[in-house]
């Protein structure tokens, strides 16, 4: 008898442990774990929805496509789609970034569970413009289609953090206050790092930034009065602007001397370094939030530290 239940007692803590093992290596989908879910497809709804609900423990926020991708090439894998099927809320920015979210939302099984948020809704949006010196592109852009990088100004960030917070206290009442105090903190924050590169445009000597790159910063330039040139009008899938377009924009940089070219996250920053070569200027890259790196990503890197590491880009770039 005592040897069978020995033998029982490991086998039951073999068991214990093959299962932790398991869920710690995420084979078991960790849907069942309790906690309510809020899955996002972009990064800056992903740190707004972690700020708030912080160091409580009945929600957690899922970041679809991940660190290191590029939004506008992603497609839900089928795993993803069971991610999605199994949130609480859904948060999603749309426009033609997020083209799949037209067919891949309306076949979720359980859609009307879900609450689903298409977060640009509720920020006053603007069309994507012609950017100066940019390549002519040879898709014709969808008219009147709007501009989907809507986090990149802290007004609308503010938004963000507020429509989450709302979003987030309706599964869990029990610690409504927690996230309204999280929200407001950190909007105290996002209001200080807006302070400091207001501080950085009032002081400039000019008012453009030169992008030899994509430019998903339209909302950015707009909230701050600057003006931008750049090698390509929104976020063009091509990596490689024409002779013409560098040539356009070495140009600009002669004429307006201008200091610094700026590339962006994921870049290798290559056009920029062959622009400020030409030119004898510098190279700096600027985050746009547009996603963070795998690196940045593991490292907790935030809206607001990343938008702290642009304070000395934007320094020199507007000296
Ligand atoms: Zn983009």
């Amino acid at each position: 008898m005592k040897i069978k239940k020995i033998v029982l007692s490991i086998l039951a803590i073999a068991i214990i442990a093959v299962a932790i093992a398991l869920i710690a290596n995420g084979t078991i989908n960790n849907k069942d774990n309790g906690k309510k879910k809020v899955v996002v497809t972009n990064f800056a709804s992903y740190d707004f929805a972690r700020q708030i609900i912080g160091d409580t423990q009945n929600v957690e926020v899922i970041f679809l496509m991940g660190p290191g991708k590029d939004a506008h090439s992603y497609e839900p894998t089928a795993q993803d789609i069971t991610t999605m099927e199994n949130a609480d809320v859904l948060i999603y920015i749309g426009g033609e970034m997020e083209n799949w979210t037209d067919k891949v939302l309306d076949s979720l099984e359980n859609k009307d569970k879900i609450n689903m948020i298409c977060i640009a809704d509720d920020i006053e949006t603007i069309e994507e413009k012609e950017i100066d010196d940019a390549e002519i592109e040879d898709e014709e852009e969808e008219e009147g289609a709007f501009d989907e990088h809507i986090w990149t100004s802290p007004a609308n960030a503010i938004q963000m953090v507020k429509v989450i917070e709302e979003a987030i206290e309706k599964i869990d009442e029990s610690n409504k206050e927690i996230y309204q105090k999280n929200a407001e903190e950190y909007i105290a924050q996002i209001n200080e790092i807006d302070n400091k590169i207001q501080d950085i445009v009032n002081n400039r000597v000019r008012d453009r930034l030169l992008f030899a790159d994509k430019m998903p910063m339209q909302y950015f330039i707009d909230y701050y009065g600057l003006e931008v040139s750049a090698a390509f009008s929104g976020c063009s899938t091509e990596t490689e602007p024409s002779p013409k377009t560098i040539m356009d924009l070495e140009n600009r940089v002669k004429q307006e001397n201008i200091p610094v070219i700026l590339y962006i996250e994921l870049n290798n920053g290559k056009v920029a370094e062959t622009i400020a070569n030409d030119t004898e200027t510098k190279t700096m890259q600027i985050q746009t939030l547009h996603n963070v790196t795998k690196k940045d990503f593991d490292n907790g890197e935030t809206w607001v530290s990343l938008m702290e590491r642009n304070l000395p880009v934007l320094k020199a770039a507007l000296q």
